[in-house]
């Protein structure tokens, strides 16, 4: 099968040093056999493309506009991550979800301008612990890729989905095999009804204080193809152990 991609999330942490020098550590120990990303903030992206230059580690940026250019301060447009040789990029993160009301729909948006400007988009989704103790999981996840289904076979080939719950983000409990690998298969049979058999071939990522412990057991989970990192990504050797057990 195709490699597993394992993607960092910086989030708003680091600072030019710190980031140069955990950019290189990493760079210089991706094994072979996994593809690996780091998304970083976007002051950092011209430095961080300078630096992953003819390594096995590609970029990625955590955000970006689903308009083109023109009047809106404070966005960024997929031309401009080009640029700087992203290749990923991170939309509808849980905490953009929350702290910047971005429904599905503009998520979506988000991940078919990326895709326009040829870049991968990161589709997260995910619930929150409520819904999950309510048992409506499935109902959230599937009421999230809705708009994502809605652009259609081709578009779904190109892109990666990643599953966080909510509740695993940042709190050090992350879901297990099991409750992921439920997540994961529901979201292959969603996706295969729009692509069909080529919806086997898309990428769908587990996040949620994975961790060089747990990361094994979850990457061999079925339908996990891969993991997207926060914390762990902010430290070379933990980085790396996942990636080496991707
Ligand atoms: P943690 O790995 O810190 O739980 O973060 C997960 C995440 O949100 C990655 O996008």
């Amino acid at each position: 099968g195709q490699n597993k991609l394992v993607v960092g999330n910086w989030k708003m942490h680091g600072r030019r040093q710190m980031a140069g020098a955990l950019v290189r550590d990493i760079a210089e120990g991706i094994p072979s056999g996994v593809d690996a990303a780091l998304c970083v903030p976007f002051p950092y992206l011209e430095m961080v493309s300078g630096l992953v230059n003819g390594t096995a580690l590609a970029v990625g940026a955590q955000d970006v506009s689903d308009c083109d250019d023109g009047a809106f301060t404070g966005e960024v447009s997929v031309g401009m991550l080009a640029e700087f040789g992203c290749r990923y990029v991170i939309v509808g993160h849980s905490e953009r979800r929350a702290r910047h009301q971005e429904s599905s729909e503009r998520v979506a948006a988000k991940a078919a301008q990326a895709l326009r400007g040829g870049l991968v988009p990161i589709v997260c989704v995910g619930e929150q612990l409520e819904e999950r103790e309510q048992g409506r999981t499935l109902d959230v996840i599937s009421a999230q890729l809705a708009p994502v289904l809605a652009l259609g076979s081709e578009a779904l080939q190109a892109l990666v989905v990643a599953y966080e719950p909510v509740w695993a983000i940042g709190t050090g409990l992350s879901a297990s095999v099991a409750q992921a690998a439920e997540v994961h298969g529901a979201m292959r049979a969603a996706l295969r009804e729009v692509a069909g058999s080529s919806a086997d071939g898309i990428r769908l990522l587990y996040g949620g204080s994975v961790k060089p412990e747990t990361a094994a057991d979850l990457f061999d989970g079925e339908n996990i193809d891969g993991g997207l990192i926060g914390g762990a990504s902010l430290k070379a050797d933990d980085f790396l152990a996942i990636c080496q057990a991707a």
